[in-house]
């Protein structure tokens, strides 16, 4: 079975691998999408990101859906045919963090195309996948492309579960990327009464009204345009940023009322923050990282229609033209979310 795999920047291969068996408690399944996420185009373009660099050839991957293939032994619940929503959480349910009920902080987690630990953990961007039972959610009724959105959605559904009541909110979110325009939807469907986006690309921010925000402002052509929302000491209860970029936790930041709620959503390496505005209006930052049991509410959340990502999904390629995936899903202007059809 073929997989596709980083070697060094830009030097994307597919190769050929094992497609193994699955064990006790596991499942073998046939992949149908997958979609291309903003770290694996950090491991295409540069090799990682921060500290964290290749050292050695990585399967990319972890946002996936695919239809079982196989049981092993002693799997209950599932059965050949069925389409799955693969969850790439996989935490090691023993050490301290597991124990706490926080399996996002696993001090073993194994998540799927991870340069982080050496040996790298290889993704999930292969033909053939054995994976525990525990990470399968029965996905019947969605679209594979839809059930591979699960992924992306539940680190969405989790920064909503950090900014807390959101029932009546006034939500800005900065950054209208796949990650954006999911916690638009997320924050929607928990209630937020208003929901302002910003991007610096036209073509993103139409993906943002389409997901349901009241406003979008593209801050690359009126940079200024959120300055009326700083008036009075600010206007907006809670900030999801999720672009990683300072100048966007800036302007979020001067935007919130005091006691507002900053879920850092975005990667940007080290950012610096306005200290002084965050101690003077009392504001709460925290941080939001990966999900765990939000994965199968994320399915399920889909399967009945409250949160629709299907917009989102711009471009399918199939797995021989993996590298144009990765070329479409870095222009923004061109691309939201690409997947990969493996079958
Ligand atoms: P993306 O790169 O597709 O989207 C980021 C968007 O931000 C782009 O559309 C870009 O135009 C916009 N942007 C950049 N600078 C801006 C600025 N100053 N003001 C307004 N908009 C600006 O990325 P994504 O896949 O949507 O992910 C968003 C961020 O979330 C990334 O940093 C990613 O690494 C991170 N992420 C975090 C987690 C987590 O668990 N915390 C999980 C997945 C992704
Ligand atoms: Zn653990």
């Amino acid at each position: 079975m073929r997989a596709v795999v980083i070697h060094a920047p830009k030097d994307l291969r597919i190769e050929e691998r094992e497609a193994g068996a699955p064990g006790p408690g596991e499942v073998l399944v046939r992949l149908a999408a997958g979609g291309v996420c903003g770290s694996d185009l950090h491991y295409y373009n540069h090799g990682g990101f921060g500290a964290v660099r290749l050292k050695e050839p990585m399967i990319l991957g972890h946002e996936v859906s695919g239809h079982v293939e196989a049981l092993g032994e002693g799997v209950e619940g599932l059965a050949p045919g069925d389409l799955v929503a693969i969850s790439p959480s996989r935490p090691c349910g023993r050490c301290r963090y597991c124990a706490e009920g926080l399996r996002n902080h696993c001090l073993n987690m194994r998540f799927y195309g991870s340069a982080m630990p050496f040996p790298h953990i290889q993704g999930a961007f292969r033909e053939m996948l054995v994976a525990d039972a525990s990470q399968c959610v029965k996905a019947e009724g969605l679209a594979p492309g839809v059930a591979a959105m699960a992924e992306p959605l539940s680190v969405c559904l989790h920064a909503a579960r950090r900014a807390g009541e959101l029932l009546g909110r006034k939500v800005l979110v900065t950054g209208c990327g796949p990650i954006g325009a999911l916690c638009i939807l997320a924050a929607r469907r928990a209630g937020a009464a208003e929901i302002v986006v910003t991007d610096l690309s036209a073509a993103a921010l139409a993906h943002g009204l389409r997901a349901g925000a009241d406003r979008a402002v593209n801050v690359a052509e009126e940079p200024e345009a959120l300055a009326p929302y700083a008036a009075d000491k600010g206007y907006f209860d809670v900030l999801f940023e999720c672009t990683g970029a300072p100048q966007a936790l800036a302007a979020g930041i001067a935007a919130l009322r005091p006691r507002g709620v900053i879920v850092q959503v975005g990667l940007g390496g080290d950012m610096n923050v306005p200290l002084q505005a965050l101690t003077a209006k009392e504001l709460d930052l925290r941080g939001a990282f990966r999900f765990h049991e939000e994965f199968p509410v994320a399915v399920r959340l889909m399967q009945a229609g409250l949160i629709d990502p299907a917009p989102l999904i711009t471009h399918t390629m199939p797995l021989d033209e993996a590298e144009e995936a990765f070329l479409a899903a870095s222009d923004r202007s061109r691309a939201m979310k690409t997947q990969i059809a493996f079958a």
